[in-house]
């Protein structure tokens, strides 16, 4: 994890935040590759969950709600962890994690030293306006859901979606973690990619194994490494309270298998409670038969940020060339933030303003690309392996007599030779 985040923070990836003032706790901010990286996981994932699909509608939905929707939605009683305090260091901690529960203070190492636990409600509240009283306390989302499950009829209706039918949202989320930690993994501000598929009842759990395995599918579709995905399915304790079942995919991180995708089955759970608290019906209407029902939701949620850092840490490798070590980012071309370098070979004979001239089209044509002519050819070849960009064209002596270019594959490490004026079309071909 040290490697990966170091490597994060040199090459631009991922910025501790304020960090000029000495941080803050567990909040990221993404640096020139890390922002495309994650726009290219957040287009993905629309892509396949809206744009390839004729069922499911997007949503983008306020982070501000009326409290009350996490009143409806049992978080304000309910989306707790447990906390104990050490009383010999202070430091607080969630009750339940393994280093916790042996009774030692992870941190000072005091034994029996921890308080009572209590529960600690994980939203972050503030006020709305300019009174800072209870009537005005508003909640940042801790999940985008609750978003599409109050426009469950508006997109219904405006769409003309008949069930079953989804909802997909990407949006920031905020939990107040007790322990965050682990660079990206447990962050207070994330990200989500949610989607909400409601269901007629009775249908729902046919429904949610379909959705295992969809969702499943589309991370092996990115290039994650099978080995290291499994599901894991939750026993009766480890329920949320919304949940009739529930299986999370598990990634294996450096620091164990942990998930980083959640399907649930809600049932009817969310959409009773705010038609009890906010007294609309939110009943669907069969269209053919008039049968009235309260739809179940099967629901994939996963996050950005966890997805980041299981892209990288799966793409990153060590590995020895020619007796040099060079670190690699294996990235899937599709995800991979710059997608070709451009380098004259030398810095003569015309060779830069061809590579520049090279670039330019290449921008012109949407294609993310960089322009490289400083330090040894080797040099530009390693940063841009650490940086995960897929291919390096190289401008040389030849170009100059047949209008040809190298083209290195970071992978192979093979060397083919393209016509410039094919370039662009090469790397079409193999995103
Ligand atoms: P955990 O058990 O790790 O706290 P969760 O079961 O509460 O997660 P869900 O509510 O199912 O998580 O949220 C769906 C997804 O959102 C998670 O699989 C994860 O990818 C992401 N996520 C949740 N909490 C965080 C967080 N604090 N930081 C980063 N991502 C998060």
């Amino acid at each position: 994890m040290d490697k990966l985040t170091s490597l994060a923070k040199r090459r631009g990836f991922i910025f501790q935040s304020s960090e000029i003032y000495g941080g803050t706790g567990s909040v990221w901010d993404y640096g020139p590759l890390g922002v495309e990286l994650k726009r290219n996981v957040k287009d993905l994932w629309w892509s396949t969950m809206v744009h390839q699909r004729d069922d499911v509608e997007g949503l983008d939905t306020a982070i501000l709600m009326h409290p009350k929707v996490w009143e409806a939605s049992g978080h304000v009683e309910e989306f707790t962890d447990p906390l104990v305090e050490c009383k010999s260091c202070n430091r607080r901690f969630r009750a339940d994690l393994p280093e916790v529960e042996g009774g030692q203070c992870p941190v000072c190492g005091t034994r029996e030293a921890f308080s009572e636990p209590r529960l600690f409600n994980l939203m972050f509240k503030t006020f709305m306006g300019p009174v800072e009283e209870n009537a005005s306390v508003v909640y940042l989302r801790p999940e985008t859901a609750q978003g599409s499950y109050v426009n469950f009829l508006n997109v219904q209706t405006a769409a003309r979606q008949k069930i079953p039918f989804g909802i997909a949202q990407i949006g920031k989320a905020f939990r107040n973690e007790i322990t965050p930690g682990n660079f990206i993994f447990r962050t207070r501000e994330f990200e989500q990619m949610e989607m909400q598929f409601f269901v007629e009842p009775g249908t729902d759990e046919e429904w949610f194994e379909y959705w295992k395995a969809q969702r499943l599918d589309w991370h092996l579709s990115l290039g994650i490494n099978k080995e290291k995905l499994r599901f894991h399915d939750h026993g009766p304790d480890e329920l949320a309270h919304y949940a009739k079942t529930a299986v999370d995919i598990e990634y294996e991180f450096p620091f164990g298998w942990k998930e980083f995708e959640g399907i649930h089955n809600r049932t009817d759970f969310d959409l009773s409670r705010h038609q009890e608290f906010s007294g609309k019906r939110l009943e669907y209407i069969d269209p053919v038969g008039g049968k009235r029902f309260l739809p179940f939701v099967v629901e994939t949620a996963v996050g950005v940020d966890r997805t980041v850092l299981v892209l990288l840490a799966d793409a990153y490798h060590e590995e020895e060339i020619d007796g040099e070590e060079r670190v690699v980012l294996r990235l899937n071309p599709r995800l991979a933030p710059i997608k070709v370098a451009v380098f004259p070979l030398v810095k003569k004979d015309g060779l830069p303003e061809l590579a520049i001239n090279l670039q330019k089209d290449l921008r012109a044509a949407s294609i993310p690309s960089f322009y490289d002519a400083a330090g040894s050819i080797g040099r530009r070849y390693r940063r841009q392996d650490e940086a995960g960009t897929p291919w390096c064209v190289t401008v040389d002596g030849q170009t100059n007599e047949d209008a040809t270019v190298t083209i290195r594959d970071r992978d192979t490490l093979q060397q083919v030779r393209v016509a410039v004026d094919q370039v662009e079309t090469w790397i079409r071909e193999r995103l």
